[in-house]
């Protein structure tokens, strides 16, 4: 199918050809002419897979094709549970939308309100926001969403995760009743399934992955290995295949920061995203990376939520998840829109049991590396944690009682250190 034939109009899709995009990926395929139908929908989509213009462009052709407004007035709301989704999601209404003469605005916590406020005053169409900030507008009344036709809740499951449904309640209770909602999540949990419920009006499904599967197009591989190895394996790894960008995932603030200072003493260019980083230096780093000034962006998985970085194509989860699900989604930052991405997990036996519930989740095994280059580590699950998880899936988060420390064979040579040196060198050299 091309994008011809989706009923959009010559403006977008002049927009869509400037991206150079050549056809429509699955979602769009689907939710496009659902969306131009006027229906509600309920998407399973990960991110990577093109879901934003998925709704986007739909939205700007039925905001287009009404009469223009003056002064403007907020016809499409998109929630996000992220400020980079959201200024992500904000400048593809401005691509797509450049040759149309709606307006987007963006808003989201951390800046300051004032300058929002101000652009507010301007008038706009479409309003793109994280719900805290929206909330703290509606109660200062500077913000009016009466006149609301189109409700998106993008990364609803993350949103979730991240104790927004109060929130998003109190959003939807001001909203008109009459309108279209469209709801976009990555996994479909009972929780989604119960607001999916509450919010959609006789939706249509729209799913282009299997439930909880990672697009196939990644290729994962775990390194088993111990925690003091890990950071040597992370320099040799980007220094031995010349790797230009990669996305690390670690789990503490601290971690980033600390991992970051280490990968920087190996002669690797970094950056660490986490929530203790003000707006400034996470875009600075963010646009740092996208530019390739930097090699490596450590992250957490909060700060990492809504990164669109084209074709991304190296991913390394530096510590495994709490939560399975997130696996899905880190991962989903690799192998984006039809490119072909890898994913490294470095796995302590601390953590294997952690791997046990993101193979489980995804039913399937993710090859071992048998030659680290480091010390054998044999992952094992105790029986207990097994028997735990099978009877608690969805609170396993955090709950998992720590695997037995397995000891390493400490046998096996060092094979790799030499060209740790090397890679070591050529990495102060970039
Ligand atoms: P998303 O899943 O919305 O985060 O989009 C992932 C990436 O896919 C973005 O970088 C988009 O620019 C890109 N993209 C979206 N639609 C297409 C398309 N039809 N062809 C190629 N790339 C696309």
């Amino acid at each position: 199918m091309s994008f011809d034939q989706l009923n959009l109009s010559a403006p977008l899709l002049q927009a869509i050809t400037e991206q150079g995009y050549d056809k429509p990926t699955p979602v769009q395929e689907k939710a496009i002419p659902v969306i131009l139908e006027g229906k509600d929908i309920l998407a399973g989509a990960q991110t990577g897979t093109g879901k934003t213009a998925g709704f986007a462009l739909p939205l700007l052709e039925l905001l287009n094709n009404q009469a223009a407004k003056k002064p403007r007035t907020i016809r499409a709301l998109i929630l996000t549970p992220t400020r980079e989704l959201a200024a992500q999601v904000h400048e593809s209404f401005v691509t797509y939308g450049k040759h149309t003469s709606l307006f987007s605005v963006v808003v989201f916590g951390g800046v300051s309100i004032h300058s929002q406020i101000k652009r507010l005053q301007g008038g706009t169409d479409i309003l793109v926001a994280t719900p805290g900030r929206l909330l703290d507008l509606l109660y200062q009344k500077k913000i009016n969403l009466s006149q609301v036709q189109f409700f998106v809740l993008d990364e609803a499951d993350r949103m979730l995760d991240m104790g927004f449904i109060r929130d998003i309640k109190k959003v939807i209770d001001v909203l008109p009743k009459q309108r279209q909602n469209l709801l976009f999540s990555a996994t479909y949990s009972k929780e989604i399934k119960t607001l999916a419920s509450q919010l959609l009006n006789d939706p249509v499904e729209v799913a282009v992955a299997r439930e909880n599967t990672t697009a196939e197009r990644i290729s994962q591989r775990v390194y088993p290995i111990k925690k003091e190895n890990k950071r040597e394996l992370v320099s040799w790894l980007i220094g031995d295949g010349n790797w230009l960008q990669v996305l690390i995932f670690v789990r503490t603030k601290h971690g980033a920061d600390r991992l970051c200072r280490q990968l920087i003493n190996d002669g690797i260019r970094c950056a660490a995203l986490h929530g203790n980083k003000s707006q400034g230096a996470r875009t600075k780093a963010l646009a740092a990376f996208k530019e390739g000034k930097i090699t490596a962006l450590i992250a957490t998985d909060i700060a990492a939520r809504g990164l669109d970085i084209d074709q991304l194509p190296h991913v390394i989860n530096f510590d495994l998840p709490a939560v399975a699900e997130d696996y899905v989604h880190r991962i989903g930052r690799t192998g984006r829109a039809g490119a072909e991405g890898e994913a490294i997990s470095l796995v302590t036996q601390d953590e294997a049991h952690l791997l046990y519930e993101i193979e489980k989740l995804m039913n399937k095994q993710i090859p071992r590396v048998d030659d680290t280059g480091y010390e054998t580590v044999h992952l094992k699950v105790a029986k207990k944690t097994k028997a735990k998880s099978k009877t608690n899936l969805n609170t396993r988060k955090r709950t998992a009682s720590k695997g037995r420390r397995e000891s390493s064979d400490s046998s096996k040579q060092n094979s790799k250190h030499a060209n740790h040196q090397q890679a070591k060198s050529r990495n102060r050299n970039r």
